[in-house]
């Protein structure tokens, strides 16, 4: 059987996360290594490697994830504005097999992303 992800490790309660939200379909957590002064991932609790994974079935769930992201930069108090980014696939940087959106916000950013 392939290792569980890091992510569902603590969607299954087996390592700590600080979560700022969660619902039957997601989970929002602070990242480990913050890369402004609010980072939060957004993870579908189902198991889903990647963006680029999703099907049609999962329209919804996209969609509901990009809200979830939207609800929390105002909960969040991220009223200058933010960011929400999906890395897929390697030459994206992605680390973490399990799909997730970065909320990133509190600094000003720079365009276009390294
Ligand atoms: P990626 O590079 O795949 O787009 O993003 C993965 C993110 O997961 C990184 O920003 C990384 O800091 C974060 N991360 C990796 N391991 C952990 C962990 O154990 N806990 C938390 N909260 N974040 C993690």
């Amino acid at each position: 059987m392939a290792e569980k992800t890091i992510f569902k490790r603590i969607i299954d309660g087996e390592i700590p996360a600080t979560v700022v939200y969660q619902d039957d379909h997601c989970l929002a957590f602070r990242d480990v290594a913050p890369q402004a002064p609010t980072h939060v991932l957004i993870i579908p609790k189902r198991e889903i490697a990647a963006l680029a994974d999703l099907t049609d079935d999962d329209e919804v769930l996209a969609g509901h994830m990009l809200l979830v992201a939207c609800k929390l930069a105002q909960d969040l108090g991220l009223s200058g504005g933010y960011r929400v980014v999906v890395n897929c696939g390697p030459d994206a940087g992605q680390s973490v097999d399990h799909l997730h959106f970065h909320l990133l916000g509190g600094r000003p950013m720079k365009w276009p992303p390294g």
